[in-house]
């Protein structure tokens, strides 16, 4: 008798390129498929991790619990580029940007339909689910 391995894949349906395929935080694929992006917390020590961790580095608990990114945050740096990694190049031109939303920061895409005059360091951002023309999931920073 053999016992099929199943392969658990969600993180393929992130980002342009997936970065990894197995991983204990794949619930963060589902919860994209409902609109929401999610980071998890140290229900022992209090630290915040996004991208999400299944365990706590500060503190190597197991103990961490799923929240909603919701709410504004505030642009603390961006930059434009004009030469993406390898995988990327089609979705040129795009920004990625670091928004702060206090006692976390998000690392990620600025929302395609920003005018550039428009984009300044300060401004109130949100984090929103975006669907990629590929049909693949990410998430990008949208002006409040
Ligand atoms: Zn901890």
């Amino acid at each position: 008798m053999s016992k099929k391995k199943e392969i658990d894949d969600r993180f393929k349906k992130f980002g342009t390129v997936s970065f990894t395929s197995v991983t204990k935080v794949n619930d963060f694929i589902d919860f994209l498929e409902k609109g929401k992006v999610m980071g998890t917390r140290c229900q022992d020590c209090g630290k915040v991790f996004f991208p999400p961790r299944a365990d706590c580095y500060h503190c190597l608990s197991r103990n961490v619990e799923w929240f909603e990114v919701s709410g504004k945050g505030k642009l603390v740096s961006y930059s434009k580029l004009k030469y993406a990694p390898v995988g990327f190049e089609g979705d040129l031109p795009y920004s990625i940007a670091l928004v702060d939303y206090g006692d976390y920061k998000i690392f990620g895409r600025l929302a395609g339909d920003i005018p550039d005059d428009e984009v300044k360091l300060g401004m109130e951002m949100k984090t929103v689910v975006n669907k990629l023309p590929n049909g693949q999931l990410n998430y990008v920073f949208e002006k409040v």
